[in-house]
């Protein structure tokens, strides 16, 4: 009798097949959606997946059990041909692989596609202070999992339409996993103040007996056909879908295949694919499934709509930010280079200062030492005198003819003389002393007659020094270190009594001082037998002389003084011969040059 059915069967396929010419015995791969562990969906889903084989026997039926994520991922490696998913999930997949329904499931008691799946929120049925959803405000809610369809979404669509939103802390969710009889266990212990479970679970239980009837309470309970309390909206039952690569013909068998199959034990049985509109809007409103996107940032979406544009932005700002740092860490080290340069070059300047100032001195040191003979000679002179003056006095008294005009008279000579010697003494000793370089402001005539009447003082014979003044009554005054002038003017005065006296030329040595080119010029003018063109080359170079005796240092410092003054110090031949000038310039007080001195 079996074998016959069996027969008929194949015939009945084989006819079908014939009349929609694509019958193939092949695999027909079906992922179904398993909530609790792979063996007990595998138990559960046995029944439908015998009666569909038996409808296409032409076909080896493979039915896998897996997850969401499993189900997902067989689908993008292209391992299944059909899924069996509910609502929500179907949805999700929708969007993401493009899967088709091709049949929704219904109840017997419900035979609208569109109205299967709903929740009923129970609590104890002592607990009269909740009678609506609204109630559950501030309180806990037990579901078995967060991405559980029938068993929390569609319930926390509810109350977040309610105003009454988990997410935003309204509702306390404890989640206690699958089966879904654990729900009612948590509100039955008191551990949670309602619990949601799919519609017609709680009757369910109830008609076995596993639940005493009265001891739960649905809160806004609604009729239904099916005589089952639920507290949502419902919503289109499970979907069997057909992924993008399954051909249309084997579609069409398969979905011939469930319509003829006769409602199960539990009067579930497959109709024509419903409208999922309704669980678009709900996953939407609770941003979850294909709409998670709208929780992110507009700058999130963003980056993930434009992520190689943002990670190339991103790595040009990074090389820029590591090309800005070295560039930083160059200035940082180029600068403590420069000022660590500088401070050298200070260093430098400082010893080049001092050596200078040493140099002068020194300097003038030999001028006095070269003079110390005469020096010595001229101081003789006032001592003799007051010498002289004492003796006398003493004489005149062992005589007794000293009168008090006479002991007048010659206490002044003895003052006068001796001032002329303490006078000679403080110009050598001003002169002598070793002193940081000024700058005072100076009537030049005043400074070339003092530096005249100090030499004068030092040297007992002198040749006759003129002093050619040919500067302009309103002249005025140039502002000068005098100490370091007077030693140029020394110099230049010692060199020229020197060239005469060597040639043995009794001529007056003239000072002339003149306006030249806005500068006060000043030039010392001898009549000595002058220097060949290649001594005269030589003439400034330190160390540079012709006498036995000489340093070779005077002219070299006298033209480092006038330069540091801002002048230039020249030897020129006298026209008409013989001799040499020595002349320098230095600037007027209301026109001041700026020289190194000088320079702040
Ligand atoms: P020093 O007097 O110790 O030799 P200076 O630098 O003052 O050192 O002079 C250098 C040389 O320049 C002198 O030795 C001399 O030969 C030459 N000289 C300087 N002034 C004159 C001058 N007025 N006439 C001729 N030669 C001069």
């Amino acid at each position: 009798m079996s074998d016959f059915r069996c027969l008929r069967r194949v015939l009945l396929a084989a006819l079908f097949g014939l009349l929609t010419g694509t019958v193939s015995a092949a695999d027909l791969r079906i992922g179904v959606l398993a909530w609790l562990d792979a063996s007990e969906a595998e138990i559960q889903w046995a029944p439908f997946v015998a009666a569909l084989q038996a409808q296409l026997p032409q076909h080896r039926l493979i039915a896998r059990h897996m997850d969401l994520g499993q189900m997902s991922e067989a689908i993008g490696r292209g391992e299944l041909d059909f899924v069996v998913t509910n609502p929500g999930h179907y949805v999700a997949l929708e969007a993401r692989h493009g899967i088709t329904r091709i049949a929704t499931q219904v109840s017997v008691s419900e035979r609208n596609p569109a109205h299967v799946v709903g929740s009923a929120v129970v609590v104890l049925a002592g607990r009269q202070e909740l009678q609506t959803l609204q109630d559950l405000k501030g309180r806990s809610l037990a579901a078995v999992s967060p991405d559980a369809f029938g068993g929390y979404q569609i319930v926390w669509a509810e109350l977040k339409r309610l105003g009454v939103d988990p997410e935003a802390g309204d509702v306390e969710p404890k989640f206690t996993g699958f089966p879904m009889f654990r729900v009612l266990e948590t509100v039955a212990a008191g551990q949670a103040d309602a619990g949601v479970v799919r519609a017609c679970l709680l009757e369910q239980l109830e008609r076995q007996g596993s639940v005493p009837a009265g001891r739960f309470r649905v809160l806004s309970a609604q009729a239904s056909a099916d005589d089952c309390r639920i507290s949502s909206a419902r919503y289109p039952g499970w979907a069997f879908a057909a992924t993008r690569t399954t051909p249309p013909e084997l579609s069409r068998e398969v979905l011939f295949a469930l319509l003829s199959l006769p409602p199960d034990s539990d009067g579930q049985s497959w109709s024509v694919p419903a409208d999922y509109h309704p669980v678009h809007q709900m996953l939407r409103e609770l941003e979850i499934g294909p709409y998670a996107f709208l929780r992110e940032t507009a700058w999130e979406s963003l980056a993930r709509r434009y992520w190689p544009g943002v990670a190339i932005l991103f790595g040009l700002l990074i090389v820029w930010l590591l090309y800005t740092v070295r560039v930083e860490h160059l200035v940082h080290r180029r600068t403590r280079e420069l000022s660590s340069a500088l401070q050298e070059r200070e260093r430098l300047e400082l010893r080049v200062r001092t050596h200078q100032q040493q140099m002068d001195h020194l300097s003038r040191l030999s001028i006095l030492g070269e003079l110390a003979g005469t020096l010595a000679h001229e101081l003789n002179q006032p001592l003799a005198a007051i010498g002289n003056y004492a003796r006398s006095l003493i004489r005149r008294q062992a005589r007794g003819n000293l009168s008090p005009e006479a002991v007048h008279q010659a206490a002044e000579e003895i003052a006068q003389e001796s001032e002329r010697a303490a006078g000679i003494l403080a110009g050598i000793r001003s002169f002598a002393r070793k002193r940081a370089h000024v700058r005072e402001s100076c009537q030049p005539v005043a400074l070339v007659r003092e530096a005249v009447a100090l030499f004068a003082g030092i040297l007992p014979q002198v040749p006759a020094l003129q002093l050619d003044d040919r500067l302009p009554a309103d002249a005025g005054a140039v502002r000068v270190d005098p100490r370091q002038i007077q030693q140029v003017l020394l110099n230049l005065l010692k060199n020229a009594c020197d060239a005469q006296r060597d040639a043995g030329i009794e001529a007056p040595i003239v000072i002339a001082l003149s306006a030249v080119d806005g500068r006060c010029r000043i030039e010392v003018i001898d009549r000595g037998p002058g220097l060949g063109p290649e001594q005269q080359a030589q003439l400034f170079e330190a160390f540079f002389t012709t006498k036995p005796e000489g340093l070779g240092l005077g002219l070299s410092i006298c033209k480092t003084i006038v330069e540091a003054h801002g002048g230039t110090l020249e030897a020129v031949p006298n026209q008409p011969g013989p001799g040499l000038s020595f002349r320098f310039s230095l600037s007027w007080q209301d026109n001041p040059v700026i020289s190194p001195d000088s320079a702040p």
